[in-house]
């Protein structure tokens, strides 16, 4: 482990250490003064210089993205939800705007210290260690992730080949040089810039994998659902992928972790609900921020690899959610039918479940290589034929040609409405 004894601190001790750190956000809402956040204690019942403490959070009226949206829209540029006056934030960042008008992150110093604290337990934990060579092929401005990805890597002490989106010919050319000159350990790259990567190598006579190092990334469905949130917002930090499988150990000395039904009570662990965190450690934080994303806590406590912090499994956003007739599911149990098929998921499985109007039965379109797997028709009527078995609703399918959805520089949308 990164930091063996936080990661294994006792129970007790976790959600003590919890209760003084949100007694010390409480103070700050009362203080400092943060409008935001002081009308949420205040509508919660919450009298100047009440105590907050972990009994009593539950009171606190949850908040949403939509309220953050409302708040920057009122207050511009950042809203009055700020936890930092602006003078003290050294980063902005900004959702990409995928549900909606994109909301902004600030850091401060100590802001970043926290994300990259617990980012170091996640790259521990996927086998990085210090002093590795890794390439970084995320997009890097405001809008992506791959700067935080890099100061955090860096602060982590590993060297890292940042090159971003390589979005022309002559930023791809660079980055395949400089790999091929000083070929990484690991890639942190989207599948959709793999393939480009991959292509523009074996054109230039290079071979990918003896070259550059460079070898397909994992995108099992599986693996979505170990992580802690679908990785927008600046929350990927908040917890990360357990190598025993089981989700992804919350950073509980950092967030305390609700999960809530729709009609905002707990739900018990092993149920799917809703994710809401307080990050307790930050100046930028947020208070019972319902992320609108699906998640179940595990139910087993202890985890084989001794971490005493609560495992956590991501299942889907919200907006995510497909309806056929009155049920609905999340996408990720669509991908998994996909990905059992070699012919969709070879070199890399690009798919979307469209939604319609029509809502009495599920849309997917899907990308296959037909000169390598056969006709469409007959692997459409193949998949057609999975998914109902797995859902049990009718299913629809279109087989297209590779390179036919979008190929965005970051997570292309699995779920689009026509
Ligand atoms: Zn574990």
């Amino acid at each position: 482990m990164w930091d063996p004894v936080t990661q294994t601190l006792p129970r007790g001790d976790i959600e003590a250490l919890q209760q003084r750190r949100l007694e010390h956000l409480g103070e700050r809402i009362w203080e400092t003064p943060l409008p935001f956040w002081r009308r949420k204690l205040e509508a919660g019942g919450f009298a100047p210089g009440d105590v907050l403490g972990l009994e009593d959070l539950a009171r606190v009226p949850v908040t949403v993205k939509d309220e953050l949206r409302r708040s920057e829209a009122e207050h511009p540029p950042f809203g009055d939800y700020r936890g930092a006056p602006l003078k003290d934030c050294i980063r902005v960042g900004s959702t990409g705007g995928t549900s909606g008008v994109p909301t902004f992150a600030l850091w401060t110093r100590a802001d970043l210290d926290d994300d990259e604290t617990a980012a170091a337990r996640m790259f521990w934990r996927q086998g990085l260690r210090p002093g590795f060579v890794l390439a970084n092929a995320h997009p890097l401005g405001v809008y992506g992730g791959g700067r935080s990805l890099t100061s955090a890597l860096e602060a982590f002490g590993c060297l890292v080949l940042a090159v971003g989106s390589l979005d022309t010919e002559a930023e791809l050319r660079g980055a395949i040089d400089l790999w091929r000159r000083c070929p990484p350990l690991a890639y942190q790259i989207f599948p959709a810039t793999y393939v480009k990567v991959y292509e523009a190598a074996v054109e230039l006579g290079l071979d990918p994998a003896g070259d550059l190092n460079l070898h397909p990334p994992v995108e099992h469905p599986d693996g979505a659902e170990r992580t802690i949130t679908g990785g927008t917002e600046g929350f990927a930090f908040l917890g990360s992928a357990c190598p025993e499988g089981g989700g992804a150990h919350a950073a509980e000395d950092r967030c305390i972790v609700e999960v809530l039904g729709d009609d905002g009570l707990p739900v018990p662990d092993g149920e799917m609900g809703l994710f809401t965190i307080t990050t307790i450690n930050r100046d930028n934080f947020v208070l019972r921020y319902n992320v609108e994303d699906y998640v179940v806590v595990n139910p087993e406590h202890g985890c084989p690899c001794g971490e005493t912090h609560r495992r956590v499994r991501w299942q889907g956003r919200r907006k995510d959610r497909v309806f056929v007739g009155d049920e609905w599911f999340l996408p990720g149990r669509v991908a998994r039918v996909i990905f059992a098929d070699e012919a969709f998921r070879t070199p890399t499985m690009e798919y979307q479940v469209v939604r319609r109007r029509e809502n009495d039965r599920l849309h997917v379109r899907v990308e296959m290589d037909s000169s390598r797997f056969g006709a469409a028709a007959p692997a459409a009527v193949r998949l057609a034929a999975a998914l109902e078995a797995s859902l049990g609703v009718p299913a629809s399918v279109d087989v297209v040609g590779r390179g036919t959805l979008p190929r965005p520089p970051y997570k292309p949308e699995r779920v689009v409405d026509e």
